[in-house]
């Protein structure tokens, strides 16, 4: 019988987007038998060189297929902290399934055929979170009272101080905002990653015995060298990147003009959408634009939509995006969920200004059509303005979100680190130590806006150079 790739369950369009509920369903066990079943087991497996922290991809398969669940859980958590978190948000299309065998060279993104290495992989994490905690739990005996301090608690801090609890070393977690998790709370919305699955890896951090402090910005309550003189002996920037770039036209300043950062804040972070339950509120429109291409985009276009149905306003969100949809660096699948549930997308179109009302809030939007031209230094097709091609949208709400960059509250108090132009922190690349004795730093911070699992994959490179330093000395 053919060998067919398995779909996982998903909740129908409109059910969705009436609230908040988890879009896709874990694997059953059949399903993830009969996925599992389709792997190859290639002899020199490509998949695992396009997994950024190496998961035996192979093994952890075959542990599925032989009904061992909790050996598969085990060989992934060998790799990756949070296969939970990863099984659901890694863009395995660019990365493990793009490299599987079953994809042919050159396809810009993963065959359809490629096996579903995230989805077996979210099988076997989840499988965990219920069966295994206490297998995650094991840590080393205390080593010699040596504690760290990890500025940042998004994924890099959190994988940080998963490393280093698991060899006796006392970690506590610094975290600016209220609640812990960086983008993984405050951006990626709870229909992509719940908040019981994050609070679950970050509960078996506390297990372990890390500590996490939050409200304190490292740079405002205490700086690097206060952390050194209260007896940390090293200490991990995991800073994220979580200022907004912004398209410097007219009309930016408007009313009802958003950061994606603030909105996804706003309603992910702060429950804005239970105002007044909650105490943030926050303002939805009734034709709303969300301007950019990525991750961010699509998760606050499809945030919006969810807000006019809640508020009973007929959804209408478009996303204006100035390459097309082949170049849009958001996940495919979040694509298609976005166009399932109504998002508008409109490609090769750039906004010049927005003019407001006088109340100054936001009423128009002037655009300018884009053709494609010459590929630029990301080796995406460069958008190029058609002269004279302007138009007119009526528009009561625009979310931003066009980048991130470093938020540099810590690093312009802290003499002596070295940053590049953008304000990301410089390492060396083997150790992630920084310029500064004993200072490492991972994620975001370090080369820009990246992925969960890169963040992750720097952190440990951190964690491991800095227990080799402290364990030997
Ligand atoms: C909306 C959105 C959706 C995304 N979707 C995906 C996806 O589907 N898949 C994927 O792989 N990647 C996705 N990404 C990218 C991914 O989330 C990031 O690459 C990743 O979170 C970076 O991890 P980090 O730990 O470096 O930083 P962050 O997650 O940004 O965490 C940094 C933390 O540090 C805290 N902090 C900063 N400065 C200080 C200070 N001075 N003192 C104390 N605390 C401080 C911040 O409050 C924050 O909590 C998305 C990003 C966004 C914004």
């Amino acid at each position: 019988m053919k060998k067919v790739p398995q779909q996982a369950r998903e909740l129908d369009p409109d059910e969705r987007t009436g609230g908040f509920s988890e879009v896709v369903a874990t694997y059953t066990e059949e399903q993830a038998f009969l996925e599992a079943s389709r792997c190859l087991q290639c002899k020199d497996p490509a998949c695992i060189s396009g997994c950024p922290v190496g998961i035996d991809i192979k093994k952890f398969i075959a542990q599925i297929v032989n009904k061992d669940y909790r050996g598969a859980y085990l060989t992934i958590r060998e790799k990756n902290n949070f296969p939970s978190i990863c099984g659901r948000v890694c863009p395995a299309e660019y990365q493990c399934r793009k490299t599987c065998v079953l994809t042919k060279k050159g396809e810009p993104f993963a065959s359809a055929l490629a096996i579903n290495i995230h989805l077996l992989e979210r099988f076997a994490g989840d499988y965990g979170m219920q069966e295994c905690s206490q297998a995650q739990a094991v840590v080393s005996p205390a080593k010699k009272k040596i504690k760290v301090a990890v500025v940042g608690s998004g994924p890099a801090g959190l994988c940080c101080a998963g490393e280093l609890a698991r060899e006796g070393i006392k970690v506590t977690i610094f975290e600016g905002l209220h609640k812990p998790g960086g983008v993984l709370r405050y951006g990626i919305p709870p229909f992509r990653l719940p908040s019981e699955t994050l609070d679950y890896e970050i509960n078996s951090l506390r297990r372990m015995g890390v500590e996490i402090m939050s409200n304190s910005i490292i740079g405002r309550v205490r700086s690097i060298p206060e952390l050194f003189k209260d007896g940390f002996a090293a200490v991990f920037l995991g800073l994220g990147a979580g200022t907004p770039s912004f398209l410097g036209i007219e009309g930016e300043n408007l009313c009802n003009v958003y950061s994606a950062n603030e909105f996804l804040t706003r309603v992910n972070l702060m429950s804005a959408h239970k105002f007044p339950q909650s105490h943030t509120p926050v303002n939805i429109g009734t034709e709303v634009i969300v301007v950019g291409g990525g991750n961010t985009a699509i998760d606050a276009a499809r945030v919006a939509l969810r807000l006019q149905k809640i508020e009973g306003i007929t959804p209408n969100t478009t996303i204006l995006y100035r390459r097309t949809e082949v170049e849009m660096p958001a996940r495919r699948l979040e694509i298609k969920h976005a166009k399932e549930e109504g998002v508008k997308i409109r490609t090769l179109v750039k906004p010049t200004g927005f003019f407001g009302d006088q109340s100054g809030f936001i009423r128009k939007a002037r655009c300018l059509e884009c053709k494609l031209g010459e590929p630029d230094s990301s080796g995406r097709r460069r958008p190029v303005e058609i002269p004279g091609s302007d138009f007119e949208l009526g528009v009561d709400q625009a979310i931003i979100a066009i980048g991130l960059k470093a938020n540099e509250i810590l690093t312009k108090v802290t003499p002596g680190i070295k940053m590049d132009k953008y304000g990301d922190v410089i390492v060396d690349p083997k150790t992630m130590q920084t310029s500064l004795d004993m200072v490492f730093a991972g994620g975001d911070i370090v080369g820009g806006e990246g992925t969960v699992i890169e963040a992750m994959g720097m952190a440990k490179r951190a964690a491991k150079a800095m227990i080799d330093s402290l364990l030997k000395k």
